[in-house]
């Protein structure tokens, strides 16, 4: 067998290590099966060496013991000091890198003596020499520094034949970096590279800490900022409401026994929607996109002339980042790879190839689809629209994935909501292909707004979950749809959209495909008017008899219209039927 070489992310926040066994990479997991150690060094209370997880518990307390992100300082000539002595963050870095060492060798139960080591694009010579002075400190000769989102690129792309023009877009903890690279037959080059070295997870975190300190001091004129330790706590509160808003709409922030105020006790319980989290952070994403701009131009190259989009880094999690991206490029961000694993797996990758091992495609399971559900909403032409597609399981999630979002009624005393399941990509449900629907009945009767959760779970075997819930009480409703990755494959889409078309009055067996723009559009304007006319008629009660003649008059040239498809009449008559309906409706 080949000499091992290791690769690994020596990264602020957190670092890894990477190996290939029989042609697959594999980041390595310590004793305790975590695979990310904190790049977090320290002297513990005895005098001892502390690294990873237990250095980071200590840093609240203890700052002065504790050194975090040393990676910033590399390539200073300049020192730390923790408990007193100084060190060189060469030095600090080493205390990292022999630690990870330490981890391969008892994976591998061997020495290992190689590494290849992942630094960022923009690092400038003296930075990648002290890279190198922190491997051989640690023992380790260092092969090769390779950049990051090159690794990022080997480990979504290593077997690729011909070229490609991927963005890598890095959003980690304390840094963002993009980079444009450019791939061909397995050698990958930079192209330009932007970022702030200054913008990450740790920020969104301090908008949701603002956002509890300010809380408190309104509900028990209590100013928290000052206590080292309840900061302490609501910090890891504000980071892991941040977790759960990735994948739910709503979090709670609990935590008992924050505080005292007058010998009484204060509890910390509020709740956070996806949505207010979002309106906190879009100063930071604007800015990241911003920076993609930069590095697009840098390479001479528009959004239209990229390939793929990689997410990197364990912030790119947040739902909006990859939603802004594929704003901007029409294409979806690959996620399959683990977003914080991803650059050790390059680096592993990398140093599999140099240590003469032939490497195989990183293999994940995903969804090869997009699954989600109808809103109402403005599907482009400024109307309201029934079939709005919201996605909530996005394509190339890795499997197993479990998604909620949230959704409010759109009529007062609405008692029931009908839930339809689409696979599919297009903005226009009805252009997808809808794979289940349920009712769910008996909600309160509240005016509008009452808020449904909807949760999608798909399993490796693609059994999808789907279930609607009532915010408030719990009621709750569910389906089980087996086969719903394998459903539409080999062709059996087509047949679907027909049928789907066909149950909107369109001929049988005829596939959206083959039709004119023209009848893609009555499509549309058909839902839309049947949408509107069901609206009329619940509101012609309400109307004066000269308009309820006039909306009565309107609905029966819409339907002329659609039996003759006269779409320009519809539309005539829609537009004329939704400007009584805006004012009856007001
Ligand atoms: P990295 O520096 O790449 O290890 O990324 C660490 C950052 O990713 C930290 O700010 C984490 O809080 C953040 N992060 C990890 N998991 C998630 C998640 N599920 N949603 C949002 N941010 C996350």
């Amino acid at each position: 067998m080949s000499e091992i070489i290791i690769g690994i992310d020596l990264g602020t926040t957190n670092s890894e290590v990477a190996i290939v066994e029989n042609g697959t990479v594999t980041v390595i997991a310590d004793g305790e099966g975590r695979k990310m150690l904190p790049s977090f060094v320290g002297i513990g209370e005895n005098g001892e060496i502390l690294v990873g997880e237990p250095a980071r518990n200590q840093y609240v307390l203890y700052p002065e013991r504790t050194i975090k992100s040393i990676k910033r300082h590399m390539g200073e000539d300049s020192h730390v000091v923790m408990a007193g002595k100084h060190f060189s963050p060469q030095e600090i870095s080493a205390v990292i890198l022999k630690q990870l060492k330490a981890v391969a060798e008892g994976y591998a139960n061997k020495p290992v003596h190689k590494a290849v080591i992942t630094v960022p694009a923009y690092f400038s010579d003296a930075q990648r020499q002290a890279t190198r002075e922190a491997g051989e400190i640690a023992g380790l000769e260092v092969v090769r520094i390779i950049n990051e989102p090159t690794a990022a690129a080997l480990a979504y792309e290593a077997r690729h034949e011909g070229r490609k023009r991927i963005l890598v877009y890095d959003l980690g903890g304390g840094t963002f970096d993009v980079s444009v690279v450019s791939i061909e037959d397995g050698v990958v080059e930079v192209l330009s590279s932007h970022g702030n070295n200054k913008l990450g997870g740790d920020d969104f975190d301090a908008k949701i800490v603002q956002h509890i300190v300010s809380h408190i001091h309104e509900q028990h004129g209590i100013d928290i900022g000052e206590s080292r330790q309840v900061m302490a706590r609501v910090n890891r509160a504000a980071e892991s409401a941040k977790r759960t808003l990735s994948d739910q709409p709503f979090a709670r922030i609990d935590e008992e026994y924050l505080i005292e105020k007058e010998g009484t006790p204060v509890h910390l319980s509020m709740e956070l929607s996806r949505y207010e989290y979002e309106a906190m952070i879009a100063e930071y994403v604007d800015e990241t996109l911003e920076a993609v701009h930069i590095a697009l131009s840098g390479a001479n190259l528009t959004a239209s002339d990229i390939d793929e989009i990689l997410l990197v880094g364990g912030s790119t999690r947040t739902p909006v980042v990859g939603e802004r991206l594929f704003e901007k490029f029409g294409i979806e961000p690959l996620r399959n790879i683990d977003p914080d694993l991803c650059v050790a797996m390059g680096a592993g990758i990398q140093a599999g190839m140099i240590a003469g091992e032939s490497v195989s495609a990183v293999l994940v399971d995903v969804t090869p689809y997009t699954y989600g559900t109808n809103a109402i909403g403005d599907i482009g032409d400024g109307d309201f629209y029934p079939f709005k597609y919201v996605p909530i399981i996005r394509k190339n999630s890795p499997l197993p994935v479990s998604k909620t979002e949230a959704f409010y009624t759109a009529v007062d005393g609405q008692e029931a909501v009908e839930v339809k399941v689409f696979q599919g990509e297009d903005e226009d449900a009805l252009n997808n292909i809808e794979i289940g629907e349920f009712l769910v009945k008996g909600l309160r009767n509240v005016p509008a707004g009452n808020v449904i959760t909807i949760k999608l779970e798909l399993d490796l075997n693609g059994i999808l979950h789907v279930s609607a819930r009532e915010k408030e009480t719990g009621l709750e409703k569910s389906i089980t749809i087996n086969n719903a990755i394998g459903r539409f494959q080999d062709g059996k889409m087509d047949e679907a959209k027909a049928r789907v078309s066909a149950l909107f009055g369109q001929a049988a067996g005829h596939p959206m495909e083959t039709q004119a723009d023209s009848e893609a559009d009555g499509h549309h304007a058909q839902v839309k008017a049947r949408a509107l006319i069901e609206k009329a008629q619940t509101l012609l009660e309400k109307a004066s008899d000269e308009d309820r003649e006039d909306m009565i008059d309107f609905i029966e040239q819409i339907k002329d219209g659609l039996a003759g498809k006269d779409f320009d009449a519809v539309e005539a008559a829609t537009n004329r039927l939704a400007d009584i309906l805006y004012y009856l409706d007001a």
